[in-house]
């Protein structure tokens, strides 16, 4: 062994909180009362390179996410960089098959997001080590490498390697076609910045005048509150957008299945395009009930779907007609690629979720690379938008006339600003100070 050979070395991990829950931003039928947090990592080498990844909560528990975080270190410090980044398929194993960490999941929840932060860090490293942004890292693959990233087991009654390396294959002809694309066009945007449960009703009226000079044709708003309530505020929102706008409603699981499939029915008067977590996220049964009932209006859902065994459920069995990926509830880029390829073989559009702080910033990269190496298919396809704490990253998302700017620097977008990372630091940063003090 040579004194030379670069190992990762440590773990810094920070508690940041941003005190949205303020305004009422990110406020839904569910989740009242939001401040958008992160467990955030960065992930060191001895000769100093590091990446950055963070889990995305809403205030309360980041700690704990903080220890999870510090729980994975161990596995990771003393192994060598470039082993790892040679075998990413590998390093995720390592951390997911951890027997005694995945006890406490199995492979889902607080560990199983805080292994997320750890492999996307790791990948922002790889990433900026060749100089690349992530989708063009992952792009330029080939189809073995990309079904190598993959761990198959639990998977196999529903997708095989063969049929994954197959999906993959058959588009590898017209990547750098689909590349140079999203490099002058960007990938479609939807937005949810006007549509906060605890927005007034002139907030709202604003916030959508906004929202369509800023170039959108696609908005979601949220529901699960009174349904009178629903329909009046979605009915409003109608007649501002008039008829050819999209219009997708949220109601962040508050329903049972029989009450989802009553109001969905009744909202369908204002002209839904999708209804998203109409019920509880591990309920495929009551999905696919749902799906079935309220058509031709799409069911969606995946911010809370825990693994890509879940996803498998939800895909196979036509329970859900959107697919949305999160880039930090599953443990990472390998596992959303395994959940892409799955959405791929049964066709089902994926438009991630990212409404959260740095969301945005990272999900992007994962459905360009899908759009460039997986599904090949950008049409009914949105990356959510939400125009909040964009500032604290190093990379913030461009959104321009309802679309992505495809990333050109190297890296996924995970990193925050030092200052942000401290000032927002909890509970010592200055902004918290300031705001104890102000009370
Ligand atoms: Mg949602």
């Amino acid at each position: 062994m040579s004194s030379d050979r670069e190992t990762f070395s440590h773990f810094e991990v920070s508690d940041v909180r941003f005190p949205t829950s303020r305004d009422q931003d990110g406020s839904d039928a569910m989740n009242r009362d939001p401040d958008y947090s992160a467990a955030y990592v960065t992930v060191y080498t001895t000769a100093g390179a590091s990446g950055n990844g963070f889990v995305f909560t809403i205030g309360r528990g980041n700690e704990v996410e903080v220890a999870a975080i510090r729980a994975v270190e161990q596995l990771v410090v003393g192994l060598e960089v470039d082993e790892v980044l040679a075998d990413m398929g590998a390093f995720w194993r390592l951390l997911t098959h951890d027997s005694q960490l995945r006890w406490l999941g199995p492979e889902k929840g607080v560990m199983h997001m805080a292994i997320g932060a750890v492999v996307n860090a790791v990948w922002d490293l790889y990433a900026k080590r060749e100089k690349m942004p992530l989708w063009q890292l992952l792009s330029g693959f080939s189809p073995q490498k990309i079904v190598d990233l993959i761990d198959f087991r639990h998977l196999t009654d529903q997708l095989t390697p063969e049929e994954a390396l197959a999906i993959l294959e058959k588009v590898e002809g017209g990547r750098e076609r689909r590349t140079q694309e999203l490099l002058e066009n960007g990938y479609p945007a939807y937005t949810t910045s006007a549509g906060w449960i605890g927005y007034s009703d002139d907030k709202v009226t604003k916030l959508v005048h906004q929202a369509l000079d800023d170039g959108f044709t696609h908005l979601k708003f949220k529901v699960g509150g009174d349904i009178e309530d629903d329909l009046r505020r979605v009915g409003m929102v109608r007649e501002l957008v008039g008829p050819d706008v999209r219009l997708s409603v949220d109601a962040n699981q508050v329903w049972d299945v029989n009450e989802a499939i009553d109001n969905v029915r009744q909202l369908a008067v204002h002209d839904i395009y999708w209804v998203e977590e109409p019920t509880s996220p591990d309920d495929v049964l009551g999905f696919g009930e749902i799906s079935r009932a309220v058509g031709p209006i799409k069911v969606a859902t995946g911010e809370h779907v825990a693994n890509r065994v879940m996803f498998k459920q939800f895909l196979s069995s036509g329970a859900i007609d959107v697919c949305q990926i999160d880039a930090c509830r599953v443990a990472g880029v390998n596992e959303n690629i395994a959940i892409l390829l799955m959405a791929a073989k049964f066709q089902i559009p994926v438009c991630p979720h990212a409404g959260g702080v740095g969301l945005c910033e990272i999900v992007q990269h994962l459905s360009m690379f899908d759009y460039v190496a997986v599904s090949a298919d950008i049409d009914e396809h949105w990356i959510e938008f939400v125009d909040h704490l964009h500032e604290h990253f190093v990379d913030p998302v461009e959104v321009v006339q309802g679309r992505y700017r495809a990333p050109r620097y190297a890296g996924s977008g995970a990193s925050m600003h030092a200052e942000s990372v401290k000032d927002f630091g909890y509970p010592q940063g200055a902004k918290w100070n300031e705001m104890t003090n102000s009370f």
